[in-house]
């Protein structure tokens, strides 16, 4: 119920206030967020590779519906990479993009303006011996961004894809990508789907989701296994000795401010982690996805909103 109301209601004008200017900006925004410009960004990155993880870095914002808007989202990624260039972290950063704030839905030509803007981006991010994830989003995208995916890495063959344990297809899609080379991250999907086309529930999706942990890993390919579900995670950890995976084979990954402890001590057991990192000024899609993930979010949200602006 949780994951059909809150899109809606951070959609309503208090609710979004409250959540961009309320007293939620230290509440809930820092703890997920790492700041607003691309500098903040690559302090958060530094700060985490001080620490022994790696990042990967998303630029907030989806839905571009004008083609300046997503050639702006370009710029604005380009610009990252260059500023983490300036501060000798551009190699081994990831940065994550999302193919509807690169102009997936502009009417008309909108996939084959998103697929040019992620060439560039992905095109300068190899210069630099940075990668590129294209973030899943609904299903009612994946088949593009998939087509999009196989076009850039014909150039830049590290680019990466995240596929959703939640869909029904997704075995079938771990399948064709756990080829060599294949840089793909495994999450549970963050979208409410219908159960034409998604496993329902919390068992289901985890079941669906081991299933898919073992076609990635038993494959040559390369899996950034992205969740904070304890069980997955000692499961991952089991498949990996069971089948011998080599430290530079796999990597885990999770988002900034979510088991923050557990993060660390994967990388000082020597596991390869890294953190994705939202910044900029758009975070409420970004946000209203975090809160319905873990009811305490949701109260710690609505705790600050009712409290504001009376203090
Ligand atoms: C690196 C990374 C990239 C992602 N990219 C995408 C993407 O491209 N497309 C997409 O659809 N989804 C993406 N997701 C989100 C993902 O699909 C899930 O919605 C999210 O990771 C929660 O699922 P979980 O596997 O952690 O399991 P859950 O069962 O949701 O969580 C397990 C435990 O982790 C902790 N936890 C999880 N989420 C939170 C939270 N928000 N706040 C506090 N604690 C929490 C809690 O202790 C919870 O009990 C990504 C996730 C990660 C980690």
């Amino acid at each position: 119920m949780l994951r059909t109301l809150v899109p809606h209601l951070v959609r309503t004008a208090p609710v979004r206030l409250a959540l961009t200017h309320g007293p939620l900006s230290s509440a809930v925004i820092d703890r997920f967020v790492a700041g607003s410009t691309d500098k903040d960004a690559v302090g958060a990155v530094a700060r985490l590779v001080g620490e022994g993880l790696r990042a990967s870095v998303d630029l907030l914002g989806e839905g571009a519906s004008h083609a300046q808007d997503a050639r702006d989202t370009t710029e604005a990624y380009l610009r990252l990479l260059e500023v983490a260039e300036q501060a000798g972290l551009a190699a081994g950063l990831d940065v994550s993009v999302k193919l509807s704030a690169l102009g997936q839905a502009v009417p008309r030509d909108g996939p084959a303006l998103a697929g040019a803007n992620a060439a560039i981006i992905a095109a300068r991010a190899q210069e630099l011996g940075a990668t590129l994830t294209l973030d899943m989003e609904d299903h009612t995208t994946t088949d593009a961004t998939l087509t999009v995916l196989a076009q850039l890495r014909q150039d830049v063959p590290t680019v990466g894809a995240v596929v959703q344990a939640q869909l029904r297809r997704t075995e079938g899609d771990c399948r064709d990508l756990a080829r060599a080379g294949s840089r793909v991250r495994l999450c549970k999907g963050a979208y409410l789907e219908p159960a034409a086309v998604a496993h329902q529930g919390r068992s289901a999706v985890a079941a669906a989701y081991a299933r898919c942990l073992g076609i990635l890993l038993s494959g040559p390919g390369y899996p950034m296994i992205a969740t904070h579900d304890p069980q997955l995670l000692a499961l991952a950890g089991r498949l990996v000795r069971h089948l011998d995976r080599p430290a530079g084979s796999f990597e885990y990954q999770m988002l900034f401010g979510v088991r923050p402890g557990e993060q660390r001590r994967l990388a000082a057991a020597g596991a390869p982690v890294r953190v994705y990192l939202p910044y900029g000024p758009d975070c409420v899609p970004y946000l209203s996805r975090r809160l319905v993930e873990k009811p305490a979010n949701l109260l710690l949200a609505l705790q600050a909103a009712s409290d504001w602006p009376a203090r």
